[in-house]
């Protein structure tokens, strides 16, 4: 007797993850002058609200980037 085993290789796709169990999209505000960033959070507002309290405390600090992680999923079919 001989085991075989066939791979079949088909194409990948690749999609923002929507399932249900999908790691949430977040938003983080990092400041381009001092690389201070807030935590990650599913509500932009919550980053923005930090910018504000950055710049309030570094006047000088008027730049940022922000920072979104969206998941992705990727199979093949
Ligand atoms: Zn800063």
């Amino acid at each position: 007797m001989t085991a075989r085993t066939v791979f079949l290789f088909g194409t990948w796709t690749l999609q923002p993850d929507q399932e249900p169990d999908a790691e949430p999209l977040t938003y983080a505000m990092e400041c381009a002058v001092c690389g201070a960033a807030s935590e990650p959070s599913e509500d932009a507002s919550v980053a923005q609200s930090w910018t504000f309290k950055h710049a309030g405390r570094n006047p000088a600090h008027h730049t940022y980037r922000e920072l979104i992680t969206r998941p992705w999923r990727a199979w093949m079919r």
